[in-house]
């Protein structure tokens, strides 16, 4: 992969966010240069802190604080030529991007349009990945999703700033790739999980393990038989660097997720067993439109990518625990 990455140009939109953060360290990693963009909307300054680090600033990575909505012309220099863009930039915890749902659907609306467009004026040759979702597939009433499967999704409800611009930005990316000629290809990545989730992003997972570590009550709402299939971040962080890299991905959509699927009961004891929590669990009403089950089928990852997950939950959730704790 070095041998691609090292000689890449890539701007990562979403850089200070959980899974961007993570996406540029390995980036960097393999040499590549990187151009990091965030606006901190829902990421943060710690999760990039440590390439600013004094006299050992990382080289070959350059950060620039700015809404990747706007045109990229108006933020990068006239001489930069970027050869791979990774569109990651757009609140994903539900009750965030319902706190910002007009940012939400631009970004993944007209800031996908304006990416996609800029690439193609500048190097009709490049590469653009875009961080779809799952929610794509809405509450599914196939499972597992695979990717043919069209979704079943409220086109107005208060998850559609999310669930329709991650829609509608697959439109944008379709459309540059068929009518553009465009190498865009498209990851609909399942839950994620791991270190540098802002612990008060209101997500499941460091929802459970801020209130175990803290002894307060565990909220599952619901009745907790709602399930969710999670993936560790450095699994993640693979698949969208093969699905960057390989050929044989071009114009491709590929989920990526951990098939292992928990119902949000089972995800409350494990994570209060984990960490020896005295919380009580208790049961609070089921967010509007909340999806009944989600499981990803990776049958098209495994073949293409040669992509699956190696972490388990468990060993997941301890490293993200430790990673908490210190
Ligand atoms: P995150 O909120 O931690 O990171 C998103 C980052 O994008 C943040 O740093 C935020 O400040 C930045 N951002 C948002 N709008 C921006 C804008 N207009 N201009 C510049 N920066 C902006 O979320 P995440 O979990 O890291 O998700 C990253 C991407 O992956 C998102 O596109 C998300 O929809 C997608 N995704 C994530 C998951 C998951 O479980 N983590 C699942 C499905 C899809
Ligand atoms: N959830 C929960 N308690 C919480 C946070 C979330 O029971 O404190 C549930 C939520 O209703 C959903 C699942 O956990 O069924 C996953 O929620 P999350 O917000 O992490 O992401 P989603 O998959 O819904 O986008």
């Amino acid at each position: 992969m070095q041998k691609y990455f090292e000689k890449q140009t890539v701007l990562v939109t979403g850089a200070a966010g959980f899974v961007g953060s993570h996406l540029v360290d390995k980036l960097l990693e393999l040499r590549a240069t990187v151009i990091g963009v965030d606006n901190f909307i829902t990421g943060r300054k710690e999760n990039i802190a440590h390439l600013f680090a004094g006299e050992s600033t990382v080289k070959n990575f350059a950060f620039l604080e700015t809404d990747a909505t706007a045109p990229p012309a108006s933020y990068l220099d006239e001489d930069a030529k970027i050869d791979l863009i990774f569109h990651l930039a757009s609140p994903a915890s539900p009750p965030r991007y319902q706190e910002f749902p007009v940012e939400t659907y631009l970004i993944n609306s007209l800031g996908t349009h304006h990416l996609l467009d800029y690439l193609h004026t500048t190097n009709p040759q490049g590469r653009f990945v875009y961080a779809s979702s799952s929610e794509i597939y809405g509450d599914p009433d196939i499972h597992p999703q695979t990717e043919g499967y069209w979704g079943n999704v409220n086109p107005n409800g208060v998850r559609s700033c999310y669930d329709e611009s991650k829609r509608l930005g697959e439109t944008i990316c379709g459309v540059f790739a068929r009518d553009f000629k465009m190498d865009v290809r498209i990851a609909r990545i399942f839950n994620t999980y791991g270190p540098r989730m802002d612990p008060a992003d209101g997500r499941v997972i460091p929802n459970f393990i801020q209130q175990a570590l803290k002894n307060q009550p565990m909220t599952v709402y619901g009745e907790g038989d709602q399930t969710r299939s999670y993936c560790y971040v450095d699994d993640l962080v693979d698949g969208l660097l093969r699905l960057g890299n390989m050929d044989q991905a071009k114009s491709e959509t590929i989920n990526l997720g951990n098939p292992d699927e928990y119902s949000i009961n089972e995800t409350a004891k494990m994570i209060k067993t984990l960490l020896k929590s005295e919380s009580k669990i208790i049961f609070q009403n089921l967010p509007e439109d909340d999806p009944a089950r989600r499981k990803p089928d990776i049958s098209k990852a495994k073949k293409l990518l040669g992509w699956y997950p190696r972490v388990t939950f468990k060993e997941g959730l301890e490293k993200t625990i430790l990673q908490t704790q210190t």
